[in-house]
């Protein structure tokens, strides 16, 4: 038997099983291998059934005591069968299942597990599962036993018995792909023999030896596959290459504020790593709005005063636009040439900024992922910036990382704050920061949670907050359809419909005094700026959109947003909508209108009405989401984790970091092709 052989290879595999096994994403015999439990029940004690308890979960250790009764009830028939181990009697009840009545040979022994329940009629077991006992290992009883997934009509103890198949005849082949020290000094089991344990453990430390190893597999793998997906670790700097104007004071003097502590701190810890004599590579965690904008424009600076071009690259046209502006305001005074690259210039402006950048005319380039085409070159790109990171792929930071002849500095930006154990797992490879303090004379931004029956209450708040100049945004997320419905074209457009005809009733209603503005994905970039930009002047004052304004807008002037059928969002989306407002010192208000009745909204919303704490929020996400859904990993793609927990499993994960970042994985050759193997599987992924 093969690893690689098809299950139905297995006895007591049929069509209709192999296909059930499919379903659960098992096709050969190393797939069902690594199908590992998702629970376990302890059914080790055999339990004599005069000392059982009602309620209680038993097995017990019996043969059959005369004969099985089958009669008919309506449409339903019912086997009764008795048994003993000679300290009492149970009856066990069968619906439908008359070939019950001669399954059990009178001189046989048995193992059944079930509930007991004790009544007028004596004492029986519900639920039951059983196994002859004697012969063959018992896999469902006398033993701590596992329960797998299901699907269809399968059955665990169906499901058992083909693994022990697959342990028996492959398990010799599972290759041990830890290099040897890496398992000493860790204290790890073989892999083969995590396999088999982690099925069918002996013991509980059999069983904890097992899941320890394999936990470091999955957090391991999944960190040095990560850490090989994003190019070199730490690079070190050519002599030529160091920057050696640290003079940063020009540019400090001509913000418009002083930097908050944290600003100053995290500028502190980029422009060490600058003079270490290694490439940046760092990660700069802070809430929205807390001003991650002016430490770009520090280092932007520094590049530029060291002779290297600068690349600031923003997830949407908007956001880079928006950008473009600041960056201009800041740097036009120094004689720093600032231009703008995106998919919606005209081809002749496109052109000519390539050739620009390209014989170094410009100093800081601001983009989009046109960045990221073939066509755009650099004279010499020392300092790429990526802001809102997690709408690109690995790969694609990656790549504008590769435009210069050397490594440069690099600095991540995102306003999504990941708690610590999976910051860990999607960036181990880099030096992570955080702004955790926002400017200064910023309120709290109050939030309510209420029910639609409001809106009315809703629309004339906003409209008091209109008539003192501020303005608004209406966030109105498209409802989606269930994909089988109607084709997806289609749907987006009747979703898109349904925004429309929300604005317009607003427009038309409640806001006719005011100019109301729309903002959906569907429409032309050139649309959108058209929008945000007359929404940033003021000349519209409330602003109907889906969620494409999530993304670092800055409209200070802002005050309320309303964000309607609240419980489409996860908690950290709707942390990033509320940093829309509350940008500047004028008290701002946050409406989450649901009629959601479910637990799980509504903890998010109270969590929202508490508090303000990305962060804080972050890590309830974690625990709200439950560490079986592993937090983020849907998100962003990565592939699911069986065992590990990132919530439990932080000291494995830590020992994981470590050696995933020092070990020289290509000089193991199992290692790397194991590697790979995952490589290919998250190249793809958003980080
Ligand atoms: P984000 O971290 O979300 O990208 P921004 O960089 O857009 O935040 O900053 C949000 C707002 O705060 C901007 O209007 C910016 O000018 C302002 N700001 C940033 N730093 C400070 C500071 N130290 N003091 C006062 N205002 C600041
Ligand atoms: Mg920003």
């Amino acid at each position: 038997m093969l690893l690689t052989d098809n299950i139905s290879i297995l006895k007591n595999i049929g069509q209709a099983r192999a296909e059930q096994l499919g379903r659960l994403g098992i096709e050969t015999i190393g797939d069902l291998l690594e199908f590992f439990p998702r629970d376990y029940l302890d059914r080790s004690q055999i339990e004599k059934i005069a000392g059982l308890h009602h309620g209680q979960m038993a097995t017990v250790l019996v043969s059959r005591k005369g004969e099985a009764q089958t009669r008919n009830a309506g449409a339903k028939t019912i086997t009764r069968i008795h048994f003993s181990d000679g300290t009492g009697r149970i009856a066990i009840t069968w619906f439908n299942q008359p070939y019950m009545a001669t399954n059990f040979k009178i001189d046989e022994k048995y193992y059944i597990s079930g509930r007991v329940v004790w009544d007028a009629h004596g004492i029986s077991l519900e639920n039951v599962e059983w196994e002859k006992a004697g012969g063959k290992e018992n896999l469902s009883a006398g033993r701590i036993v596992p329960v797998y997934r299901l699907t269809g009509s399968l059955s665990q103890k169906i499901l058992r018995p083909l693994i022990k198949q697959a342990i028996d005849g492959a398990i010799e082949q599972i290759e041990e792909f830890l290099p040897p020290q890496i398992m000493t000094k860790q204290g790890l089991c073989s892999r083969a023999f995590a396999v088999c344990n982690i099925h069918f453990p002996n013991s509980a430390k059999d069983y904890f030896d097992a899941r320890k190893r394999l936990v470091f597999d999955e957090l391991f793998l999944m960190q040095a596959a990560l850490v090989m997906a994003k190019g070199q670790l730490r690079y070190e700097m050519p002599q030529e290459r160091m920057w050696n104007n640290m003079d940063i004071t020009p540019l400090l003097a001509a913000l418009p504020f002083d930097l908050t502590h944290d600003q100053g701190k995290v500028v502190g810890e980029i422009l060490s790593d600058i003079d270490s004599g290694y490439a940046l590579n760092r990660l700069l965690q802070g809430d929205v709005g807390s001003g991650k904008t002016a430490v770009a424009m520090i280092i932007c600076y520094l590049a530029v005063k060291n002779g290297t071009q600068a690349a600031v690259m923003a997830p949407t046209e908007t956001l880079a636009v928006q950008h473009f502006h600041a960056f201009v305001s800041i740097f036009e005074p120094f004689g720093t040439r600032c231009a703008l690259l995106s998919g919606s210039l005209k081809a002749s402006d496109k052109k000519m900024i390539k050739a620009g950048l390209e014989a170094g005319e410009i100093d800081i380039i601001i983009g989009t992922h046109a960045l990221l085409q073939e066509n755009v070159n650099f004279y010499n790109l020392g300092l790429v910036i990526t802001d809102e990171q997690h709408r690109f792929g690995v790969r694609q930071r990656a790549t504008l990382t590769e435009k210069g002849d050397v490594v440069p500095h690099t600095l991540v930006m995102t306003a999504t704050p990941i708690p610590r154990s999976l910051a860990m797992v999607l960036y181990g490879d880099m030096d992570i920061s955080a702004i955790r303090q926002l400017p200064p004379g910023r309120q709290i931004i109050d939030t309510y949670s209420v029910a639609k029956s409001y809106h009315q209450r809703i629309f004339a708040f906003i409209a008091k907050e209109i008539e003192k100049g501020h303005q608004a945004y209406v966030i109105c997320p498209l409802i989606q359809k269930s994909e089988d419905d109607e084709g997806e074209a289609t749907s987006k457009k009747a979703e898109i419909s349904q925004v429309l005809a929300f604005a317009q009733e607003l427009k038309n209603g409640v806001f006719v005094a005011y100019n109301v503005g729309i903002l959906h994905g569907k429409m032309k970039p050139a649309e959108k700026n058209a929008v945000m930009e007359a929404f940033a002047k003021n000349d519209i004052q409330i602003l109907v959109s889906t969620t494409v304004v999530e993304v670092g807008i800055n409209v200070p002037n802002a005050t309320v947003i309303m964000i309607e059928n609240a419980e489409r969002f996860g908690l950290s989306q709707l942390h990033q909508l509320r940093g829309r407002v509350g940008r500047s010192s004028i008290k701002s208000y946050c409406i989450l209108v649901t009629d959601a009745k479910n637990e799980v909204t509504q903890k998010r919303m109270q969590a929202m009405t508490k508090t303000n704490d990305g962060f804080v929020l972050s890590e309830l996400d974690l625990e709200l989401r439950g560490p079986g859904e592993f937090f983020g990993t849907a998100q962003h793609g990565l592939p699911r984790m069986q065992l590990a927990n990132l919530y439990k499993d932080t000291e494995i994960l830590a020992a994981a970091n470590l050696a995933a970042k020092t070990l020289q994985i290509d000089e193991h050759a199992p290692l790397q092709r194991k590697v790979e193997q995952l490589l290919g599987k998250i190249e793809q992924i958003s980080l």
